[in-house]
């Protein structure tokens, strides 16, 4: 992907940035910090370029050498609200 490039779904432009990923792999689910990604400016997608999802891919594969761990409340949407 190019910044000449437009989204997929909207067609909006894409301008480079580093946002927070979440990553697949092997079912299990990884973020990743300071992602090179193609962000479009209209509706938020994100699109990785190749080198960049095989980096993560690598990362993933040395997931036991990750060191910070995050936790964070996760909600159900059809929790009670009394
Ligand atoms: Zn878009």
């Amino acid at each position: 992907m190019t910044k000449n490039d437009l989204c997929e779904f909207c067609e909006g432009g894409v301008e480079q940035n580093r946002i927070q990923a979440r990553f697949n792999f092997k079912g299990e689910t990884i973020y990743i910090d300071n992602v090179p990604a193609w962000v479009c400016v209209k509706c938020g997608e994100h699109y990785f370029d190749a080198p960049v999802y095989k980096h993560m891919e690598e990362i993933a594969k040395h997931r036991d050498c990750i060191t910070k761990t995050l936790t964070f409340p996760l909600a159900e949407y059809d929790m009670a609200l009394s």
